[in-house]
């Protein structure tokens, strides 16, 4: 994630066949990799971040009604306009004082992954610096690469994973393009504050800077009503910031991957435009699944909320019977382990590999959230998206962790 030390002609090799320089610069997905070996041995799978139970039946009843009448033909590229106008309008619903408009600030895009690419490329030109927040979820390393643009890190600290604000000016500089936030954080669960959105602002106003700000988490988080500040409220960041969401995780429909970008109007158009060359466009039954997901009540997301919450605390409960140490996450789905108790050696792969084989728990290495690995190796994921009764089979699998 360097972003320089493998670009080079020779890294340019992969066995027989040339691969791009780019393409050798990052690495598989771990996180995809450890799905793979936990369905291989049948584990309980909290490394990827996917529910395992349903989504709202009104989604379900939209999509397949919208297939039936035929909506199976491209949408408009950027997005059918009735989902567009459906996410607006729950966008000032949400916040009140949020305008978009649905015409010229809102592209549907293939899940947030797509959203963040088509940002980068974009808006985002070879040389120039992205900040990022490090431990990172893994794609903005590759996406900020594949625009040919440099990441710059920059630390949370544990145990609450904040930020230090002169490490963060010292990031920023007239080279930084752009911000990338996400909160709720994955994989640290950290809600960003009112007090650390105004410095971004601060920065971001000096250094004519663009925030990216993913927010695919945004309803799931402890924090009670007003906890998740999106950045695009912030003043000073109204008009620079890409606001990134899906419909993925909110609404438990991962596999959907139907997601969209707000931004002022002439970012919009760039990120449309290059949308276009990318996908052509998101499914068309499922935007209009999308406009049935923007209906629902507001009571929805207070439940959403509540149900994480008792799945946060079931497995904080038994992780806190292993002798691994964490903080309980403010937002997202994820807790991140310290596992010194557990694996003083930190060999954190070999211990997620023994997780799987030997406990029968999928979990993630905390190399895959850093640039040097070695920064991770005293660190595991565990996601909790799940059922409580996958939950509690999984803290029956841990007891076996458990210090005599
Ligand atoms: N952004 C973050 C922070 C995530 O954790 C994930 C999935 O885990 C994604 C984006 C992917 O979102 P999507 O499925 O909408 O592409």
């Amino acid at each position: 994630v360097s972003g320089e030390a493998n670009v080079s002609g020779e890294a340019n090799v992969s066995g027989e066949v040339r691969v791009s320089a780019k393409a050798t610069t990052f690495t598989e997905s771990v996180i995809r990799d450890m799905t793979r070996l936990a369905l291989a041995h049948g584990a309980v799978n909290l490394a990827q971040g996917f529910p395992d139970f349903s989504c709202p039946p009104e989604l379900k009843e939209a999509a397949k009604a919208a297939i039936d009448a035929d909506v199976n033909q491209y949408a408009i590229t950027w997005g059918a306009a009735e989902f567009r106008v459906a996410i607006a309008a729950k966008v000032g619903r949400t916040y009140p004082g949020w305008s978009v408009d649905p015409d010229t600030e809102i592209c549907v895009t293939c899940g947030s992954t797509e959203a963040m690419i088509a940002t980068m490329l974009a808006l985002v030109d070879p040389g120039d610096e992205v900040v990022m927040f490090e431990p990172f979820y893994e794609n903005y390393g590759p996406d900020t690469i594949l625009s040919g643009a440099r990441p710059r890190l920059v630390r949370l600290h544990p145990p609450d994973w904040s930020i230090d604000p002169d490490e963060l000016r010292a990031a920023v500089s007239d080279r930084t393009r752009a911000i990338i936030l996400n909160t709720p954080h994955n994989p640290t669960g950290k809600v960003l504050r009112r007090d650390e959105l105004d410095l971004v602002a601060e920065l971001c106003q000096r250094h004519d800077v663009l925030v990216f700000t993913d927010e695919i988490y945004e309803h799931i988080h402890y924090l009670g009503p007003g906890g998740h500040i999106p950045p695009a409220t912030v003043p000073g960041l109204e008009d620079r910031t890409v606001t990134i969401n899906a419909l993925s995780k909110t609404y438990a429909v991962t596999g959907w991957r139907v997601g969209w970008t707000i931004a002022p109007p002439a970012y919009t158009a760039a990120i449309r435009k290059v949308h276009d060359f990318l996908t052509v466009g998101a499914a068309a039954p499922l935007q209009a699944g999308g406009v049935a997901a923007m209906n629902l009540p507001a009571a929805y997301y207070g439940a959403l909320a509540e149900e994480y919450r008792a799945r946060r605390d079931l497995l904080c409960g038994a992780l806190a019977e292993t002798g691994f140490t964490f903080r309980e996450p403010d937002g997202a789905y994820y807790v991140m382990c310290d596992t010194r108790a557990v694996d003083p050696v930190g060999d954190d792969v070999a211990l997620a590999r023994r997780l799987v084989t030997d406990i029968g728990v999928a979990t993630v290495p905390g190399s895959s959230f850093f640039a040097d690995p070695a920064d991770g190796r005293h660190i595991i994921r565990f996601g909790f998206p799940k059922k409580l009764s996958t939950l509690r089979s999984a803290a029956d699998r841990l007891t076996r962790l458990a210090p005599s």
